[in-house]
């Protein structure tokens, strides 16, 4: 282990507003630096564990948050490299890393001398006098350490272990097994085959094809980004129907790659895991520690909107029969239709050229754009400080002020490059907390546009722009977090609630108050002109009864297989035929996942395991929240922006989300608002459009 002073990591930083001293830290410092802190936290816990003095909220709560601190330094700087400028070498670290801090934590999380003083303090209850936020911190702690099987027996515990194991190795089997079924398919396509296709769809097909050592030929090969398209743009019915069997039967072959029985054992797994550590069912573990609390509770909503979306589905569906009609097809829509006459239809109504729009959208002025709606939100300001030196030249710093105070720094790191991971994403290099004195957060945001031309300015797609709205209001619940305690920091909530700040700050984009100031014209600097602005918002609306439709089967049915108690093994065929036949879903519509191929809830660590919902239940959070500037009749009403950031933004974890929620709106969220934003709520004014 390299001695502490050597290592930049480990020592004081006295650079401004001590940010990490990159230019000092080299990949060789990461593997000494994580070995260092690791055993600082080891050996504070082993500390608090031998106190003999009673346990306190202080020698037991404070100084298992206390122990983190060199680690989550340590963390804070490695994972932002890992994801944003990484070579070989950080990486290797990466993959030799995460197996130590898994078992790291779990050491940590299933320790029985710390979850007895715990568990003491928690039994006190009332009994000890605590604030709300340390009651709240505490119950954090308790419920993690239950949930991670501390308290059980011995052969409970190694029950535990050993079905971690076994869903891991099933985990990454199925995902191997859907990679090794879209890697086996290859639909070559003629000179023929390629009507229909526009310019970028036929570039991809070659460059497909070339990938396949086709070189010189057309392919479409079984990802999303290859399917879609294709299914969108083909003259070739014959072919958009091979191409669509393939594609919805990944993992479902019947043979080698067959994911079916992974799902049954899976399944079963999770409902034997959920009941040694006591709770009804896999889906009711899960959704104890989320905002819906209850399987029933997030299903209850899921209903709400299934009757408008399978509703306006039937009628888009009836309208692309219409379509076909005219055409003098004379065939019934199937499912491999869907993409390809609803794409005719949205070319009748709302032809939108993308490029059209893009002349409008520079990426400084979006930039600005949501500066200044956090200015008139929250009276925040942004000051570039070319002082501190950031961890890649290309990434620009502002520090965040309000009323002249420190708030904190916000880096945005805009740019695709080769070292850096595809998509977008908020994180932090520090949290804020005051657990001894002030500590304000280093803030980061990461996407992956592409630079403009020649002395060109960086043009933003819409759909970049509200990437960029909905990363920075991720930032933003970093950045106002105002919290005692680390582990409730900023955006450290429900997982089902942790979308909120961020998918709410994207209604402010499309703003004609925002829009009409900011989305100006690159070379002439004229604004977005009015007719193509109502365009592009009305263009919003189309085809969602069909996408509403296609992701709620998935997320049904995934509640559904984990909801059941006994663990029987489920029948990933019957299991989708039953939810399919409970919710009555239309013919023509295929789920967006079925359960051989769902790989938030199979793959991996099947992080969205009875949790897919949470997509759609964060969307009815933030349009109803929304809705609560527009009931004020002014989108930036100040009274409401100052409950929102109070009860939201800043607030972190410090209480419960339905009663932070309820806290700033009065009540509880309904699926109203959603319904409008999506278009779902009279089923033919899209029709008529
Ligand atoms: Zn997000």
């Amino acid at each position: 282990m390299a001695a502490t002073p050597d290592n930049p990591l480990l020592g004081v930083w006295t650079t401004p507003f001590e940010v990490p001293p990159f230019e000092r830290i080299a990949a060789a410092h990461f593997r000494p630096a994580f070995g260092h802190a690791m055993a600082e936290q080891r050996h504070a816990l082993e500390r608090v564990a031998a106190d003999t003095a009673a346990p306190s909220f202080d020698n037991t709560v404070a100084a298992m948050e206390r122990s983190r601190a060199a680690l989550a330094r340590v963390e804070g700087v490695f994972f932002l490299l890992a994801g944003t400028d990484a070579d070989d070498a950080v990486m290797a670290i990466e993959r030799e890393m995460a197996p130590l801090l898994a078992a790291h934590d779990k050491a940590i999380f299933t320790d029985e001398t710390l979850f007895r003083r715990l568990d003491d303090l928690h039994a006190r209850g009332a009994a000890v006098d605590l604030t709300a936020e340390q009651r709240r911190v505490l119950e954090r702690y308790h419920l993690a350490f239950r949930r991670a099987g501390a308290g059980l027996d011995a052969d409970a515990k190694r029950r535990l272990t050993a079905i971690a194991e076994r869903l891991a190795a099933l985990g990454a089997a199925f995902g191997q097994n859907v990679l090794a079924d879209e890697q086996a398919y290859v639909l070559e396509l003629d000179a023929d085959d390629l009507a229909g296709l526009p310019g970028f769809v036929r570039d991809a097909a070659r460059r497909a094809a070339q990938e396949r050592g086709l070189p010189g030929k057309h392919a479409v090969t079984l990802s999303r980004s290859s399917v879609e398209p294709f299914l969108q743009f083909s003259q070739r019915r014959d072919l958009r129907e091979k191409l669509f069997e393939a594609w919805v039967l990944r993992g479902d072959g019947g043979r080698m790659t067959d994911n079916k029985p992974l799902v049954a054992e899976m399944v079963a797994l999770r409902a034997e895991q959920a009941r040694l550590l006591g709770y009804a069912s896999f889906a009711h573990y899960q959704l104890a520690d989320a905002m819906a609390r209850t399987p029933d509770a997030a299903r209850g909503l899921l209903d709400q909107v299934w009757a408008a979306a399978r509703g306006r589905a039937l009628a888009e569906r009836d309208a692309l029969q219409g379509l076909i009609d005219a055409e003098g097809g004379n065939f019934r829509l199937a499912p491999w239709d869907w993409r390809y006459y609803a794409e005719k239809l949205r070319r009748a109504r709302h032809d939108l050229d993308e490029s059209d729009v893009k002349a409008y959208l520079q990426l400084d002025d979006m930039i600005e754009a949501a500066f200044y709606t956090a200015n008139r939100l929250f009276g925040l300001t942004f000051i570039r400080r070319d002082d501190v030196r950031p961890y890649h030249p290309e990434v620009r710093v502002w520090e965040v002020r309000r009323d002249g105070r420190h708030l904190g720094l916000f880096f945005g790191d805009y740019f695709a490059r080769a070292s850096k991971r595809s998509g977008a994403w908020m994180t932090t290099l520090r949290d804020q907390h005051k657990l001894d004195g002030e500590v304000r957060p280093l803030v980061v945001n990461v996407m992956n546009f592409s630079k403009g031309g020649d002395g060109e300015p960086a043009l933003l797609g819409f759909d970049d722009a509200r990437t960029l709205f909905h990363e920075f209001g991720h930032a933003l619940h970093a950045l106002l977090s105002d919290v005692t305690y680390p582990m409730i920091s900023g955006t450290n909530v429900a997982a089902d609630f942790v979308e909120l700040p961020s998918q709410l700050y994207e209604h402010w984009l499309d703003r004609p108050e925002i829009l009409r100031r900011f989305a100006r014209h690159h070379r002439t600097g004229e604004p977005m002109p009015e007719e193509l602005l109502a365009r592009l918002i009305a263009s919003r609306t189309f085809n969602q009864g069909f996408m509403t439709t296609e992701y709620l089967g998935s997320a049904f049915v995934d509640l559904d297989v984990h909801a059941g108690p006994t663990g029987d093994a489920v029948d990933a065929g019957a299991a989708e035929a039953a939810t399919r036949s409970r919710i009555a879903m239309p013919e023509e519509i295929v789920m967006r996942h079925r359960p051989p191929h769902f790989q938030h809830v199979f793959a991996g660590g099947g992080g969205y395991a009875a949790g897919y919902y949470s997509y759609l239940w964060s969307e009815v959070l933030d349009a109803d929240a929304f809705g609560a500037f527009e009931a004020a009749g002014d989108v930036f009403d100040p009274a409401v922006a100052r409950r929102l950031h109070d009860c939201i933004y800043a607030a972190g974890n410090t209480r419960d989300p339905a009663d932070a929620y309820l806290a700033f709106r009065g009540a509880l969220p309904g699926p109203q608002a959603l319904l409008k934003k999506r278009g779902l709520l009279a089923p033919d004014s899209n029709a008529a459009a």
